[in-house]
């Protein structure tokens, strides 16, 4: 089965996961700094703060810009579960705005109407997390025209977008967010097994966010709220959590992110070879201008064959060629449907669903697997 997405691991990094294994420290050293240093440079953010997965450091984002009960959280539903589940982590509630639906991405009209309806109803909500869907770097300048005037926070969900960039800036910069996350989950673009990393230009919130890390303790002289009682001193400031990155994990990702604009010149060639070959279903490209990271290629079937994605689904699995679907839009989860949405809620996010499958994708793929997708995914059409 040729997967829809699968990590490369060299020589190197094996390498530089060995040396840590064998030195002083397996965790709280000087190779999580460095990662978080590798990352922050590479985006152009002041600061990165490294979890054990983008889940945990888009919660503790949320906590750290002080969300809780009594606020909500907005996000799409053509997204993967965790962009959602940190509001609830919060004590906040969810509420999704409707993608577009050839794109995936977030329907800016529909954010408009839904942001006059909620400042209406004085229920303006106290972040937005926008999905940067399939490594297509989303216009956040568009939505910050939005949401700045409101006092909405936007926060990316960048797990798909480590590498991708718009007009030279790159996601991850934080010139129109408060913070971006990136995963570095083995199907994303590079992995460091579980890991994430938050970047912001925010020197409050990046410490906010580096104590909830590690249970909401500091060890800062100059932050302590009584007097030091020498230099065993820490003070627990806030109910934090061990969301901690090892530095085993943490080399990986080093090392991995020295091949990052390889991996993405390759996904790049790789998805411009689907698009010149694939015939019968469209696939779900980024805006001009800019340059994506190619997490997914998600291909479209026509509106009026959506009844047959099963069957293509099925005859392409049983091809060898390891589709996926990307993403059951989150507000249909059972879970999600027992806090009140209903199916129907968003028809955009269900339309796309109905019709979206994900080819694979990955940089060591070679041209005659490529081949083989193509070769199969038009006979199947
Ligand atoms: C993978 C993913 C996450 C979660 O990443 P983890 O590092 O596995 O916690 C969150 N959001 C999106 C859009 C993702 O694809």
């Amino acid at each position: 089965m040729i997967p829809y997405g699968r990590q490369e691991v060299t020589d190197d990094d094996c390498a530089a996961v060995l040396e840590v294994l064998k030195s002083d420290y397996l965790t709280q050293g000087e190779v999580v700094p460095a990662f978080e240093r590798a990352v922050a440079d590479r985006v152009g953010a002041s600061f990165g703060v490294a979890c054990n997965s983008a889940t945990s450091a888009l919660h503790i984002a949320c906590m750290a810009l002080d969300l809780g009960p009594g606020d909500s959280l907005w996000t799409v539903p053509v997204s993967f579960v965790a962009s959602a589940n940190c509001a609830l982590y919060c004590g906040a509630t969810v509420d999704f705005v409707d993608v577009d639906e050839n794109s995936g991405a977030l329907c800016l009209a529909s954010l408009e109407s839904k942001l006059l309806q909620a400042e209406n109803d004085r229920k303006l909500p106290k972040i937005l997390v926008v999905v940067h869907l399939a490594g297509h770097p989303y216009n956040v300048a568009k939505l910050r025209a939005l949401c700045e005037p409101r006092g909405v926070h936007i926060v990316e969900d960048a797990s798909h977008a480590i590498g991708a960039e718009r007009y030279s800036d790159a996601v991850g910069s934080c010139s129109d967010s408060v913070v971006t996350v990136f995963s570095f989950h083995p199907v994303k673009i590079v992995t460091s097994a579980e890991g994430g990393v938050a970047t912001t230009n925010d020197e409050v919130l990046a410490r906010r966010m580096g104590e909830l890390r590690t249970h909401g303790v500091t060890k800062d002289n100059a932050h302590f709220s009584k007097p030091s009682h020498g230099p065993w001193y820490y003070e627990q400031q806030a109910l934090g959590f061990n969301y901690r990155l090892s530095e085993l994990h943490a080399a990986l990702g080093v090392s991995q992110l020295s091949r990052l604009d390889n991996y993405v010149g390759r996904r790049a060639e790789i998805a411009g070879y689907y698009l010149q070959n694939l015939k019968g279903c469209t696939l779900v490209l980024p805006d001009e201008g800019t340059r994506s990271s190619w997490h997914l290629a998600i291909v479209l079937l026509p509106a009026d064959r959506k009844s047959a994605k099963q069957s293509v689904f099925e005859k392409l699995r049983r091809e060898g060629i390891g589709v996926n679907v990307h993403y059951i839009p989150i507000h249909t989860q059972p879970y999600y449907l027992g806090l009140g949405f209903k199916q129907g809620d968003y028809p955009n996010s269900e339309s796309f669903y109905e019709r979206a499958i994900s080819l694979p994708l990955y940089p060591t793929m070679t041209d005659c697997d490529l081949d083989r997708c193509v070769t199969a995914v038009n006979s199947v059409l």
